[in-house]
């Protein structure tokens, strides 16, 4: 076997590119693989103001090419790819990117989660234009408009009760009349008096104004309001509102592990301290193993977690 990678590491989120940073400084020069979704969740937000260091914020795209362009520094090599499977108990370990087999003797997952989305064109289209699945980075820009939050969950409730601090009105839109979220969550957004709830209520389109771009002749989408369906009556609305804020859930991209890695039950990777999986020198880092924080500066720490345990994984193996 000629070429084996002292790591690899599997995406360019927050979490996969500080592994990144972190692995080339200490020479391991890490392969990333970039998949479907490079620059994970930051690259489709706008201003991010709560990573610190950037007391004006920073557009969410320029973070991520910051970070990949620190990396590539110090050597790490960015390679496009997606694994059609990998064999985690091999050694060393061996992914298949369907048109070439890397072998590593360490493999960093990042491979972060995805939103859930409603998946109707007229959101698609309107994604960092209104339509938004994560309130704490674009919660801000609705101060004193009306906004919707989606979902009955957890996620919905807590989205729904960040976006109180700025927001004039929030319409929590639950498609059934019965909720997942946490009996505390769900009261203290039931009791918050700009929060209103509709039940039994689906999205069925996303609207939405042109406006041209100030002093230029492109033009600017905005969300203007949503058409609602009653589940019940089948009787169709239009509810005014400036955003839509999804919170109806992650997926985490792990589904290629499913049998070689513990799993809970919604497929998140499980790690113990902090990022190590069941197979020694495989470590997880970012969204795919944290379903509770899910911050770009948390995925940051685990990432640098991931390639300080892989370089001293490499170190005991006589590397
Ligand atoms: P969740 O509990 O699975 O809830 C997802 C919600 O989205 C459900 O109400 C579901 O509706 C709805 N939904 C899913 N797909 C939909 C679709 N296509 N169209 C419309 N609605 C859809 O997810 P979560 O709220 O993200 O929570 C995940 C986990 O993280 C939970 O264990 C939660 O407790 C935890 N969490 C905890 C906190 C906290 O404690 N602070 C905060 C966030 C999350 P149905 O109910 O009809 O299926």
């Amino acid at each position: 076997m000629s070429d084996v990678r002292e790591t690899v590491i599997l995406g360019t989120g927050c979490a996969g590119l500080t592994a990144a940073i972190y692995a080339a400084r200490s020479n391991l020069k890490p392969l990333v693989i970039e998949g479907h979704e490079p620059g994970g969740q930051l690259s489709i937000t706008t201003p991010v103001e709560n990573f610190p260091g950037w007391p004006d914020g920073i557009q969410g795209p320029e973070l991520i090419e910051n970070m990949r362009k620190q990396a590539t520094r110090f050597g790490a090599e960015f390679r496009h790819g997606h694994i059609v499977s990998a064999d985690l108990s091999k050694h060393p370990i061996e992914i298949n990117l369907g048109t070439e087999i890397v072998h590593t003797r360490t493999l960093i997952i990042a491979s972060g989660a995805s939103a859930r989305w409603l998946g109707l064109p007229s959101e698609q289209a309107l994604i960092g234009h209104g339509v938004s699945s994560c309130a704490t980075c674009d919660g801000f820009f609705f101060s004193g408009k009306d906004v919707a939050v989606i979902g009955g969950g957890d996620s919905a409730m807590e989205e729904a009760l960040f976006l109180s601090r700025f927001a004039t009105r929030i319409f929590i839109i639950h498609r059934r009349d019965t909720f997942r979220a946490s009996k505390i969550m769900l009261e203290r957004a039931m009791a918050h008096e700009k929060i209103q709830f509709l039940a039994n209520t689906t999205v069925v389109e996303v609207l939405s104004t042109e406006q041209k771009m100030h002093g230029s002749d492109l033009t600017h989408k905005e969300v203007s309001g949503l058409r609602l369906q009653n589940n019940k009556t089948f009787t169709e609305s239009v509810l005014p509102v400036s955003a839509m804020f999804l919170g109806i859930g992650h997926i985490p991209n792990a589904k290629m592990f499913h049998g070689q890695l513990d799993m809970d039950d919604e497929g998140y990777l499980k790690t113990t301290d902090y990022v190590f999986t069941r197979v020694p020198g495989v470590f997880a880092c970012g969204d795919v193993q944290d379903r509770r924080y899910r911050q770009a500066i948390t995925a940051a720490g685990t990432g640098c977690m991931a390639a300080l345990e892989a370089e001293k994984y490499l170190e005991n193996h006589g590397r």
